[in-house]
């Protein structure tokens, strides 16, 4: 495992440390991560995650993993299945913290009748657009409901009686009575209990109430003695809602602290718009190496120091801002540079015969697997009369700072000799399909005895000794930076974000079992993809290209 590193101290930080030094807590930090399973996590949940379960391991704390499962939806398992997988592969423990909000359904329940009984809530007939309707707007009160001042055995009553199933969806709702004329239109009575009848994955036909979220999550917080309370600015003008209900209750009280959440661009972060980019098949499923979920960043070649390394750049504040998701592509080949050993891959393939060079002979030449890091050792690569090197290596006609290979020049390929190209054949449609090279036998290892340089350097595959691969490439999947640019997003999709090669030609030491990310000299970082490879087909993904794509980057930036 690479290191992570050292994180500057961000403002909740500096919140904890002041709690420490006035003792508020105990010197207790507990934190939680309360996904709600609708969805798979994006690198937006990773930003939340690496926080909460960061600072929680900063300060000795804990660390909740918590499912916001108040909503019954369908197909929840799959869901939930993913959130922990990719928590636990992004390197965090909740040991044996994990909870689902629905195990509160009860308390929840017992809650709300200890406010209607305070006289702090009442159950409302009206319909929800009659609710929206009487809401007023920022800048006009709202009307009471009729219903308001009703007494509270009439309330109690029709609570139960909504519990046990007399009334149909929609009838009747529970609702906090406070002011509908506060300046804040989340105090505006809003709704606690809505009828809903139907099964929830984990309670089943218990209940056909189910609690919106804004009366669950302070709840759930507060039944979790969680000190501090994390969640994303959209969240601040809730806050004096969770206080008011928590306050009323007399129950514990945890601090919530809002932050800017992260936004890429290029990217797109609504679960309801990933779900539909999966269900309408425009991509190929939530783990697409071109989904910015975890599963799909996975499947991309992402490590988890990358998305943690990143997370912890971008840095944590109260200010809303779109990072560029080139420091999430350049947080990779950080890392990667580090591990991932360094092998020859040719994209698309050409043909050299090294006329000159004993038929049927195979010499085993050295390489280095990493120079960043010597402790990966050498080794050894089959060379042959017969190599592929890439097509786009060699020019016909080259123009003058073409460095690589064209009839009558001399180049290095890497770790083996200079060859020279003599000839070159063409079939029947004017392709160049085969070239004719020599070889100078005293230039092993690739410089020459007598001095003379060359200028380009070529990766090759010897021909018997390769080993066939498919190849993919990707790019954005969206063209603009702003996929929500013109109002839908689907029509912002790259219709070439994924592009297929299908005879790649690879050094055999890919077949190791034991590794699948590597750098492809000159062509990328590459990983392994696990789902399609099979005996009989490898398959690699391009992570991330090499630094071409960072450095203009950095020159746009004027560094
Ligand atoms: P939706 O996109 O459906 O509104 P959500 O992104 O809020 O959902 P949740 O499951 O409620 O999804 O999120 C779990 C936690 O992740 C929440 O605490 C939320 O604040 C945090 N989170 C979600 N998106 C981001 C983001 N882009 N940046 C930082 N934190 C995020
Ligand atoms: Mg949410």
């Amino acid at each position: 495992m690479n290191e992570i590193k050292t994180e500057a101290v961000n403002f909740i930080q500096k919140i904890i440390d002041k709690d420490n030094a006035s003792g508020k807590w105990d010197n207790r930090v507990h934190t939680r991560f309360p996904p709600e399973p609708n969805g798979y996590l994006h690198i937006g949940h990773a930003k939340s995650i690496c926080l909460n379960f960061g600072l929680a391991e900063k300060n000795n704390g804990k660390c909740n993993l918590r499912f916001d499962d108040t909503n019954p939806v369908k197909e929840e398992e799959e869901y939930i299945q993913s959130i922990i997988d990719d928590v636990k592969w992004l390197g965090f423990d909740w040991e044996d913290r994990l909870f689902y909000a629905s195990d509160y359904f009860d308390q929840m329940h017992d809650f709300a009748v200890q406010l209607i009984q305070d006289g702090n809530a009442y159950v409302c007939d009206l319909t929800g657009d009659e609710i929206r309707e009487t809401r007023g707007t920022l800048n006009e009160p709202g009307t009471e409901s009729p219903f308001r001042n009703r007494s509270v055995d009439e309330n109690l009553d029709f609570f139960n009686r909504m519990m046990k199933g007399e009334f149909g969806n929609g009838e009747k709702v529970l609702r906090a009575k406070i002011d509908m004329s506060n300046p804040n239109l989340n105090m505006r009575d809003p709704v606690l209990y809505r009828i809903l009848h139907a099964s929830h994955h984990r309670t089943g036909d218990k209940w056909c109430i189910y609690p919106m979220y804004d009366w669950a999550h302070g709840l759930e917080d507060s039944i979790e003695q969680i000190t501090h309370s994390i969640c994303t600015l959209e969240f601040e003008d809730h806050r004096p809602l969770y206080d008011w209900y928590l306050d009323q209750l007399g129950v514990y009280h945890p601090h919530q602290i809002e932050f800017a959440r992260l936004n890429l661009n290029f990217t797109i972060m609504s679960k309801r718009k990933l779900k539909q980019l999966v269900d309408e098949n425009h991509v190929e499923g939530w783990d697409d190496p071109r989904m910015p979920t975890i599963s799909g960043l996975r499947r991309r070649g992402y490590t988890p120091e990358s998305i943690r390394n990143f997370v912890e750049d971008v840095g944590v504040t109260k200010r809303d801002s779109i990072i560029d998701v080139i420091r999430l592509e350049n947080a990779l080949r950080e890392d990667l540079n580090k591990r991932a050993p360094r092998v020859m891959g040719v994209l698309n393939p050409l043909k050299v015969v090294i006329t000159n060079y004993p038929d049927g002979e195979t010499e085993m030449l050295e390489a280095i697997n990493n120079p960043e890091d010597p402790s990966a050792g050498k080794r050894e690569i089959p060379f042959s009369r017969e190599i592929f090197i890439e097509k786009s290596d060699f020019m016909e006609d080259p123009p003058r700072k073409f460095f690589r290979l064209g009839p009558g020049r001399e180049v290095r390929l890497r770790y083996a000799y200079f060859i020279t190209c003599h000839d070159l054949i063409k079939n029947g449609n004017g392709e160049i399909v085969e070239l004719r090279c020599t070889y100078d036998p005293e230039t092993k290892g690739g410089s020459a005895p007598d001095g003379r340089k060359v200028k380009g350097t070529l990766h090759w595959v010897s021909v018997p000794h390769a080993v066939n691969a498919e190849i993919r490439l990707y790019d954005r999947l969206f063209l603009n930076e702003n996929p929500d640019k013109g109002g839908e997003f689907l029509q912002n999709l790259n219709s070439e974000s994924c592009k297929t090669l299908s005879n790649s030609k690879l050094e055999p030491s890919l077949t190791d079992p034991e590794n699948c990310t590597y750098q492809f000299e000159r062509n990328g970082y590459f990983i392994k993809d696990e789902k399609d490879s099979n005996r009989g087909k490898l398959v690699f993904n391009r992570a991330v290209s090499l630094r071409d794509s960072w450095a203009k980057f950095l020159k746009q930036i004027g560094k």
